[in-house]
């Protein structure tokens, strides 16, 4: 149990009156002793103050309240919100079934410009405070600590030799695949706090990398205290998606990666986070498929069917398709799990077939003491009957002329790229390799630094690794030299 003080965010949309009357609530709010919150961070009151002086203005008048609707406090209860304003004034209906459509039981306040009992928006909006500071719901400080915090150990204080740069933002797994140890060894969940993460990023900045990956071992799981989706019964402290906004949106990264995630973990609301980041979240999600028959799934204890895999996919290519490119997808396959059919093993292959990975990391099935799958052994698949399997696979995905990763990388064919320069190419001397945001090696004619950032034209995919003709090379973000 955990004490926590009281806290506000306040979002203003529209004119200088508009400004100048958040700094009035500001004030208000400041001398009771409640503290602002940074971007991304809970806050026990949202005050959104409202504009409908356009219909765009309007509507993003409606999605900022229906987003503090959704927010929670410190203690994870939902936030007191109040919407003040000239969309509150002009819709209140609207306003107030927008502000209670998540939480009804924490009604939220509407607020409009009209004089009620002689009194001004900002008179009534003092009241409403007060109110909402000597409730019992808001007194009530002690509160349930939901998720155990990952510590920040230590800040790096070297920079590493990659130029990418991986926070940990999450640790262990409780949903039991049958074929996994790590529930055993890792059973408690585990999040980083969003400060601790931005300190951690910011200082790998200031260090010199430009390129951030979030990393965990079921990232989709972060805040949560367990990774078994229908056991998750409260929002998370922060959200992964905030967590990517506010990543992103810290000065010097230029590309922020999101390593392998849980299928079903793709929600809305990160994609929404991407598709907001367009220039530094890229568009390559690691989206472990490990069979494609609902039948091995559900004797591999997964959390999701193969319709349910491929409706995430869609939506997915939905949101982050761009200019005609869909986002890169990789995935791993487990051959030969305990029981596999040709049949199941053919769903696999459809599977593979319709999503269109870049690449798969295919892997045999081996049985790891401990597991529930290891046991199976009277299921267990013929040796050579997985590695016929494993060697389909491979051909599906390499084959020259129509293997799944060609006919990808001929998508990336006459087009621009942002590659951020590796290292030295050891086959090819002056050359460097790069890797562009869809995860795609390219080797690039000339002298660079690690991290460099190169806009690069790719005109063949002749040679492997592929050359890319360079149109352009930022130096004012050329990182400093390895000492
Ligand atoms: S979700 Fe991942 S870490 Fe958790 S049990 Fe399954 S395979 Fe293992």
């Amino acid at each position: 149990m955990t004490d926590h003080p009281k806290s506000y965010r306040m979002t203003t949309l529209g004119c200088r009156a508009n400004h100048a009357e958040q700094r009035e609530m500001e004030a208000i709010l400041n001398a009771k002793g409640l503290i602002r919150t940074e971007s991304g961070m809970p806050a026990s009151l949202e005050v959104v103050h409202t504009c409908s002086v356009t219909s765009r203005a309007a509507a993003k008048s409606r999605q900022s309240i229906r987003q503090a609707a959704r927010k929670r406090g410190p203690g994870h209860e939902p936030s007191k919100v109040i919407v003040t304003g000239c969309f509150a004034s002009m819709e209140p209906d609207v306003a107030q079934r927008l502000v209670n459509s998540d939480e009804p039981a924490s009604p939220g306040t509407v607020i409009g410009h009209h004089h009620e009992d002689g009194r001004s928006m900002i008179e009534r909006f003092r009241s409403e405070v007060d109110a909402w500071l000597s409730s019992p719901s808001s007194r009530a400080t002690s509160v349930k600590q939901a998720t155990l915090h990952l510590p920040l150990v230590e800040l790096p204080n070297q920079r590493a030799h990659h130029t990418r740069a991986e926070i940990r933002i999450q640790d262990g797994c409780d949903a039991h695949c049958t074929f996994c140890i790590i529930p055993k060894l890792r059973p408690d969940l585990r999040s980083k706090r969003l400060q601790d993460v931005i300190e951690e990023a910011r200082r790998l900045v200031d260090l010199g990398h430009n390129e951030i990956v979030l990393t965990g071992i079921f990232i989709g799981a972060f805040g949560h205290e367990t990774a078994i989706h229908r056991r998750q019964d409260f929002q998370p402290e922060t959200r992964l998606s905030e967590l990517v906004d506010s990543v992103a949106a810290i000065p010097g990264v230029q590309r922020l990666r999101i390593s392998s995630m849980e299928p079903m973990d793709v929600t809305e609301d990160l994609l929404d986070a991407m598709v907001a980041n367009p220039r530094i979240v890229v568009p390559h999600l690691h989206l472990p498929l490990q069979s494609g028959s609902d039948r091995i799934l559900r004797r591999m204890n997964r959390q999701y069917n193969a319709s349910a895999y491929l409706e995430m996919i869609e939506m997915a290519e939905e949101a982050l398709t761009l200019d005609g490119l869909p986002p890169a997808i990789t995935t791993d396959v487990i051959c030969g799990f305990p029981g596999e059919t040709e049949d199941d093993f053919q769903g696999t292959v459809e599977m593979a077939r319709r999503v269109g990975y870049l690449h798969m990391h295919t892997f045999r099935f081996s049985p790891r003491e401990g597991t529930a799958a290891a046991r199976w052994k009277s299921q267990f698949v013929h040796d050579e009957t997985i590695r016929s399997r494993v060697k389909r696979l491979h051909t599906l995905e390499n084959d020259p002329q129509d293997g799944l990763a060609i006919k990808y990388r001929r998508q990336l064919v006459g087009r621009e790229h942002r590659l951020i320069m590796e290292q030295p190419d050891p086959d090819h001397p002056g050359r460097w390799l790069g890797r562009c945001d869809h995860y795609e090696r390219f080797t690039v004619e000339g002298d660079f630094h690690k991290g460099q950032l190169v806009r690069t034209l790719i005109e063949n995919l002749d040679e492997s690794p592929t050359p890319a003709r360079i149109i352009s090379s930022d130096h004012r973000l050329q990182l400093m030299p390895y000492s």
